[in-house]
């Protein structure tokens, strides 16, 4: 991919459009700590410009036969798994996610778009023949509208492909807005998706902050709002959106549990802890953070996480030899270096310090947080409760598996938990029992296939809508239905009178 200057670009009823209130952000590559281009922060009046595109555009996509905008999906389809690596690169230079990481991202939206595919079984609706004497009932999944969406930095093309192929599959129209922190994959993706032909309007995006989507929750022309994000915005979103009266789907922040039971298979155990608490540098809603070990193990296990941990290697997230890259932006590192300020406070033991971590040369400047390892952790304590978001774990010393399961249950947050155990009892006693919207066994902290809905409880969603699968379905349509008096036009065979057939009367009048 070129070096050349990012200008990132809003892309409204089909035209790629300057911010015409002049307002941009600087653009930078996290590993390097260098301006790479610039971002627009674009106003309320443009965001509201492009949901009137988009609602311009939903008669005609909404009436289009299902086969020939399904088309545009398999297109999508096809047009990602050409350009994988392009796009992964994208994502690698704003968000400075580890390339292998990026391709895996842009790996899984493509398996997401096969689901998409599937939109013409999911949406079909059912029929109830006879209700009452020639009438007969029907359900039909109708889209809404026009939906907008809102994506945190960490996700530019999963969050794309949770909402977007749903959305538009179903019939609707879509304003998007990518975190301004790296909008470098919906540029890309954007320009892919109108080579493949889709009508100008049908998906728009709009750059910027925070004003961009608060403009919607008053607009008549929105139907619907989705993000994902932490907590406190999905909260935000959700109090706007409920003024306005709009449909919302939150997702929210984590803090995620892996419980590691006496006969964990610790091979894999402390390899998913790595992968899990250091991949992304940590920045995932399903990092591990919270470790609860059990007395049996506890002394081996935290040797040899500490030994697999000082082997991480840190560098440029283009770099597929080393393993970590950094994290989003100086500001993400403070607030990570905070976080050791405040465990170290409260009293905790750093077993493992990553504020100074080894670097090449070229990446000095960039915003690096080496694997940091904090034992002496109990439940309470601030580093065990808040989301810190970046390579931080937290091993907790529990005396059997109901103390696991305890601070689970405690916890304000739910979206992930997973056990290392090959006791059966353990298995199922955690997957009752985890207060927690998806869970792992010997796997994790485990993101569910695109075919199954994504999503926490408690704190980690607001309301009640997730992300994939069929429940992706339920929330880009509504449920219309008909009743339907079939009336004999050669009058042949007259229709029950309403006033003498009960079950007619109770059709008309209930
Ligand atoms: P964030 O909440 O700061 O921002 C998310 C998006 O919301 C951005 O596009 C931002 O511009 C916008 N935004 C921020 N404040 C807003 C407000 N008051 N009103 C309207 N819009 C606002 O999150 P982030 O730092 O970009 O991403 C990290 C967070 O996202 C973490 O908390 C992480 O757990 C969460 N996340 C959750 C999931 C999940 O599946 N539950 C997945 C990925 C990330």
């Amino acid at each position: 991919m070129s070096t050349e200057y990012i200008k990132i670009k809003n892309h409204i009823n089909g035209a790629w459009l300057d911010e015409s209130n002049g307002q941009y952000e600087p653009l930078r590559n996290p590993s390097t700590g260098h301006v790479i281009g610039e971002v627009p922060l674009s106003s309320p009046a443009t965001s509201r410009e492009a949901t009137a595109a988009a609602a311009a555009a939903y008669p005609g996509w909404s009436a289009m036969p299902l086969p020939k905008r399904m088309d545009f999906i398999f297109k999508m389809h096809r047009a990602m798994q050409d350009n994988l690596e392009m796009l992964a690169q994208s994502i690698a230079i704003d968000q400075a996610k580890h390339i292998a990481e990026a391709r895996g991202e842009v790996g899984r939206v493509i398996e997401i778009l096969q689901m998409a595919c599937t939109i013409p079984a999911l949406i079909q609706g059912d029929t109830v023949q006879a209700i009452a004497n020639n009438i007969n009932g029907r359900l039909i999944k109708a889209p809404l509208g026009v939906f907008c969406g809102v994506a945190p930095f960490n996700f530019p093309a999963l969050v794309f492909g949770w909402f977007i192929p749903f959305a538009i599959g179903t019939g609707n129209t879509f304003v998007y807005k990518p975190s301004t922190e790296s909008p470098l994959f919906m540029q890309k993706m954007m320009q892919l998706l109108c080579d493949t032909g889709l009508p100008d309007g049908v998906v728009n995006i709009v750059h910027g902050d925070r004003e961009v989507v608060e403009a919607w929750y008053e607009d008549d022309n929105v139907a619907g709002v989705c993000l994902v994000g932490s907590t406190p915005t999905a909260k935000a979103i959700g109090e706007g959106c409920g003024r306005g009266g709009k449909k919302t789907m939150l997702l929210g922040g984590a803090k995620n549990f892996l419980a590691a039971m006496e006969d964990a298979p610790m091979d894999l155990l402390i390899e998913n802890i790595l992968m899990s608490g250091y991949g992304s540098a940590g920045q995932r809603c399903l990092a591990v953070s919270n470790i609860a070990v059990v007395p049996e193990i506890y002394d081996d296990f935290l040797a040899r996480l500490l030994e697999a941990s000082r082997k991480i290697t840190l560098g440029d997230a283009m770099d597929p030899d080393i393993f970590m890259g950094p994290v989003i932006s100086a500001s993400a590192r403070k607030r990570i270096h905070d976080y050791i300020d405040i465990g170290l406070a409260e009293g905790a033991t750093l077993a493992l310090d990553g504020r100074n971590p080894q670097l090449p040369e070229a990446n000095r400047d960039g915003y690096f947080v080496g694997p940091t390892v904090f034992t002496d952790v109990t439940p309470c304590m601030r580093i065990a409760q808040e989301e810190i978001f970046g390579p931080v774990l937290n091993i907790i010393k529990v005396g059997c598996i109901d103390g696991a399961l305890r601070m689970i249950r405690n916890h304000p947050l739910g979206n992930g938990a997973c056990i290392f155990t090959q006791n059966s009892f353990y298995t199922e006693k955690f997957i009752n029992e985890a207060d927690v919207g998806m869970v792992g066994v010997n796997v994790g902290i485990c993101a569910p296939h695109p075919y199954l809905p994504f999503g926490g409880i408690k704190g980690s969603l607001v309301g009640n809508n997730k992300v994939q699968g069929k429940d992706a379905i339920d929330f880009f349509t509504q449920s219309k239905v008909a009743t339907i008096r079939v009336v004999d036009p050669r009058g042949l065979a007259p229709a029950a009178a309403t006033t003498t057939d009960s079950s007619v009367r109770s059709c008309v009048a209930s």
